[in-house]
């Protein structure tokens, strides 16, 4: 019987987590990817016991030979991928939401490290499982993204993480085009201001509500869009 398979980036908190959830109900066998081994075996396991078959895996994206060593765990199980969720991001900014950092205070080695994680993660994984998605009966990439990375009506502010999602962004629009051959769609989403870790408490939208538009790029129909910037389903300004 053909099992769906999913991988998830930043899987044992966060948006990542109840992506996994999610995903694992409906019947996905989900990769739960993070870089902290206790957290992420502590959180697969919490859904082993639930009943929900997942595994978790450390890898640190930012890291190639990381995301080399999960492909080929992934590849060693199935010959196929049905769903790359590049959900894993930082604000490394020190102070997070709150940060006053602007462009002349950044030091620029957390600029590099975020563009290694928000951006050239996402391209890791998608080199590293690009023949197994191939193989999947509806293959979709959804890179989750943030309207702090568009360029219409950019505002100062969060230099390393609105250079990175930008840059997520540019590879979505180029992996469209180089997908165009293929069943593989690529989106990019924003899942709006959500109440993780990241988020903060004064978020204005719930976890489920922030990760619906993210569902819904990852069970795009055949006749669904690629190459786009989504909240809620609906196209946004890049
Ligand atoms: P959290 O901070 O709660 O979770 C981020 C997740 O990413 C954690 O699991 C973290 O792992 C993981 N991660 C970070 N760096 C790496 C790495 N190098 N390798 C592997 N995993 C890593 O954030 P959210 O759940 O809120 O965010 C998820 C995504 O949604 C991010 O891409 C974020 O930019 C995006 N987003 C979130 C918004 C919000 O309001 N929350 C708004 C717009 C976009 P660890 O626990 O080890 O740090």
């Amino acid at each position: 019987m053909y099992r769906k398979v999913a991988i998830v980036t930043g899987a044992n908190r966060g948006l990542g987590h109840a992506l996994t959830k999610a995903l694992a109900e409906d019947d996905y066998k989900v990769f739960m990817v993070g870089r902290n081994k206790i957290e992420i075996d502590n959180a697969s396991a919490k859904f082993q016991e639930a009943g929900l078959d997942v595994e978790g895996f450390e890898a640190d994206i930012s890291k190639s030979r990381h995301v080399t060593a999960l492909s080929s765990y992934v590849q060693s199980q199935f010959d196929h991928l049905d769903l790359l969720i590049n959900n894993a991001g930082v604000i490394i900014e020190p102070g997070g939401l709150e940060s006053q950092v602007t462009c002349f205070t950044i030091n620029p080695e957390l600029v590099e490290t975020a563009y290694s994680i928000n951006a050239v993660g996402a391209l890791r994984l998608v080199q590293a499982f690009y023949d197994l998605l191939k193989k999947g009966r509806q293959p979709r990439i959804v890179n989750v993204s943030s309207g702090m990375g568009a360029l219409n009506g950019i505002k100062g502010g969060w230099p390393a993480y609105r250079m990175s999602k930008a840059a997520l962004n540019t590879l979505t629009g180029i992996l469209a085009i180089e997908l165009e051959d293929t069943r593989i769609k690529v989106n990019a989403v924003c899942p709006g201001w959500v109440k993780t870790d990241m988020g903060g408490p004064n978020a204005t939208r719930s976890i489920e509500e922030g990760i619906a538009g993210i569902l819904w790029a990852a069970k795009l129909p055949a006749d669904g869009p690629s190459g786009g910037f989504f909240r809620d389903g609906k196209p946004i300004d890049w």
